[in-house]
């Protein structure tokens, strides 16, 4: 690293490995870091070097997968850990960015962009465009400031009022938090301030200076610094809003109605009247907030539609089909029958998938396997109260240390672990303690840069190195006192490592003089477990498969890369024979055997694992209703018989076309 002038140190070069870039929510993330260290830190690309307190500065490096960039900083412990704060974007995959078909458009059919999955029908209801109502000039530019920075700070207080609603999903969150990055941006707002001390109205100000900021992203190349302009749009009329600048129309319909317009933004999905089934918009991009939000909320949305829809003359009912793309505004009668079929079938399925959650699971011949959920935050804590499962499978405890400088306290720690017990109602609560490195990096632990972070120091190990946390942690779950809560340890590669965490477990419970008899049990994901599996089940209280990290270590595959995600497969002949020796090892020792790795959540992998009579599964929330329905449908002598073909099969392609071949009729 060399040393600059003003002191600051530049870092070594750093290739962006995350494939959407910095775009929007990493770069509110950057600010905010920056913000902590109350120290002015830098980045730069191509020579361009910009503060990272500015989140338009930010987008407009346009900083894309594999560009080199290079951080400066007071020192080194900053810079290792904005470095690993950016290695840990870890973004959803957005899917393909299809082209519109807008020249095959025709006077019944418009096309567009599926942003959001599904079918509608309805009336098209065409939003107008938002009517600004503001003067150019104004009369006491010290008054208009005082009205600019109210309005801000206005705006401040609405969105972290939604921010701090219960049980907001995450990304929901995160897109407001980069809405505030935007709103406090402070090379926009001293921009702002310039122009209107040049006599001009705050209204008019403010949105020249976004607007301008838009034109430099609309030249980005890169899609998703593309897509952000309407983010800054958003935030504009958000702030021209609390000026009294602009009209919004309230919408408010009674039928089922398809909403279009030039475009839909972030506050319309938020305030969305429940007849709305469908969007169409002109602009808007597959990534931007727009999308993510119709995708969460399951509203069918579709973008980049000619304008000319607007003038559309049809009163009655058209169709939105975002499966294939399409508006259909002169829909034949049978054109609404399917979409009726469709709509049905939907509501069917899911009155079906319902109806099977309030009931146990069994396979047609009477195998019962029981669901646990994998819990990875507290807002997915609300799933718990409502459906019939047999608790948390596995609570991964890493949120409670993410983005923050500091390790959470003990008290906080209780009350977490307190709060979760509660939704989950004295069912079966395992807690899996801290398990950090490979692919989770945390902003409040130091970690040495190490050259195979898959091998080297995670999980149990980093805990029994730092034991002041792992003896924190310990003491907290000991402490919440919760009924029917179990202790997992991640990442168990040796025996003594089990005796150590035992040995804190005893200490603690001997000094809180508690005689709950709590489980400590662990996870089987490295190699050694899996094979010595008869001397682990011989003192563990439980044992849990962890398949993803199974697999890694199996196949010698890191599971984040993506060259060769193809081969990263737990379906893999070698997986199979691995499990099935550990069901062989631990059979005699009567102790429970779960799976929590995405196998469970993978009716493929479930074949298999019911196959190998393992009989508690543990999965995302969101695979529940569907595993458990699929369940239903199986009989656990076919998956037996069907386990026993694949151990012999020679790849996991030949196991999934084995699979398919053999269950295609449930697989609907
Ligand atoms: C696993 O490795 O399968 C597992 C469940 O743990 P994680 O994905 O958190 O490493
Ligand atoms: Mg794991």
């Amino acid at each position: 690293d060399v040393v600059l002038s003003d002191n600051l140190i530049k870092s070594k070069a750093i290739i962006i490995n995350n494939e959407n870039g910095i775009h929007l929510r990493p770069a509110a993330k950057l600010i905010d870091f920056t913000k902590k260290q109350k120290e002015s830190i830098f980045i730069e690309k191509n020579n361009v070097k910009v503060s990272l307190q500015s989140v338009s500065s930010i987008l407009k490096l346009a900083i894309s997968y594999k560009d080199v960039i290079f951080l400066y900083a007071k020192n080194n412990i900053i810079l290792q850990d904005l470095e690993n704060l950016i290695n840990s974007f870890q973004e959803e995959k957005y899917e393909v960015y299809l082209q519109s078909k807008n020249n095959l458009d025709s006077s019944k059919f418009f096309y567009g962009v599926v942003s959001s999955n599904g079918m509608a029908k309805g009336t098209l209801v065409k939003k107008e465009i938002i009517k600004f109502n503001f003067k150019k000039e104004c009369y006491d530019y010290l008054i208009e400031v005082e009205n600019f920075q109210n309005a801000i700070s206005n705006v401040n207080n609405n969105i972290n009022a939604l921010i701090s609603k219960k049980n907001n999903n995450h990304d929901y969150i995160d897109i407001l938090h980069s809405q505030l990055s935007i709103l406090n941006d402070p090379i926009i707002i001293s921009d702002t301030i310039d122009l209107i001390k040049k006599d001009n109205s705050a209204a008019f100000a403010y949105q020249n200076i976004i607007y301008k900021n838009c034109e430099d992203f609309a030249n980005s190349k890169n899609k998703i610094i593309l897509d952000r302009q309407s983010d800054l749009k958003e935030v504009c009329y958000l702030v021209l809003k609390s000026l009294n600048a602009i009209s919004l129309e309230d919408l408010k319909f009674n039928t089922p109605t398809i909403l279009f317009s030039e475009e839909i933004t972030v506050n319309d999905i938020i305030n969305l009247d429940s007849s709305v089934v469908g969007l169409i918009s002109v602009h808007g991009g597959t990534t931007s907030h727009v999308s993510i939000l119709a995708r969460l909320k399951s509203i069918p949305l579709l973008i980049n539609v000619n304008s000319k829809l607007a003038d559309a003359k049809n009163e009655g009912i058209i169709i939105l089909d975002c499966n294939d793309g399409f508006v259909n505004i002169f829909p034949t009668q049978e054109e609404l029958t399917v979409v009726d079929k469709y709509i049905l079938d939907k509501v069917n399925i899911n009155s079906k998938y319902l109806e099977d959650s309030l009931t146990p699971t069994k396979t047609i011949d009477g195998l019962e396997v029981k669901i646990f959920a994998n819990i990875n935050n507290s807002s997915e804590v609300e799933y718990l109260e409502s459906s019939f499962i047999d608790g948390i499978g596995l609570l991964r405890t890493e949120f409670l240390y993410q983005n923050r400088k500091y390790f959470p306290t003990i008290e906080e720690q209780i009350e977490v672990y307190k709060s979760i017990g509660k939704s989950n109602n004295n069912r079966l609560y395992n807690i899996r303690l801290l398990d950090l490195g490979g692919d989770k990096h945390l902003d409040c632990l130091s970690q040495e840069t190490e050259t195979n972070p898959a091998l080297g120091v995670r999980g149990i190990r980093y805990c029994l190195i730092h034991n002041n946390l792992l003896y924190d942690q310990i003491y907290s779950i000991v402490k919440a006192n919760i009924y029917n809560v179990q202790i997992m340890i991640p990442m168990v590669t040796f025996i003594e490592e089990y005796e150590e965490v035992k040995f804190i477990l005893n200490k603690v419970q001997e000094e809180l003089n508690n005689k709950q008899h709590i489980k400590l049990g662990i996870m089987v994901e490295v190699p050694s477990a899996a094979i010595m599996i008869d001397i682990f089940a011989a003192k563990a209280d439980f044992l849990s498969i962890g398949t993803n990290d199974l697999t890694q270590y199996l196949l010698a595959i890191d599971r984040e890369n993506n060259q060769l995600a193809s081969k990263f497969s737990h379906l893999h002949p070698s997986i199979i024979r691995v499990i099935k020796n550990i069901v062989l090892n631990t059979t005699k020792y009567n102790k429970p055997l779960s799976v929590c790795g995405l196998m469970s959540g993978d009716k493929y992998g479930v074949i298999i694992l019911v196959g190998l009579g393992i009989v508690n599964l543990s999965m995302p929330t969101n695979n529940i209703l569907e595993i458990k329905s699929f369940i239903r449908k199986l009989n656990y002598l076919d998956c037996a018989n069907a386990v026993e073909i694949c151990v012999n099969l020679l790849s996991a392609d030949e196991v999934l076309h084995y699979l398919k071949s053999k269950f295609s009729n449930l697989m609907k």
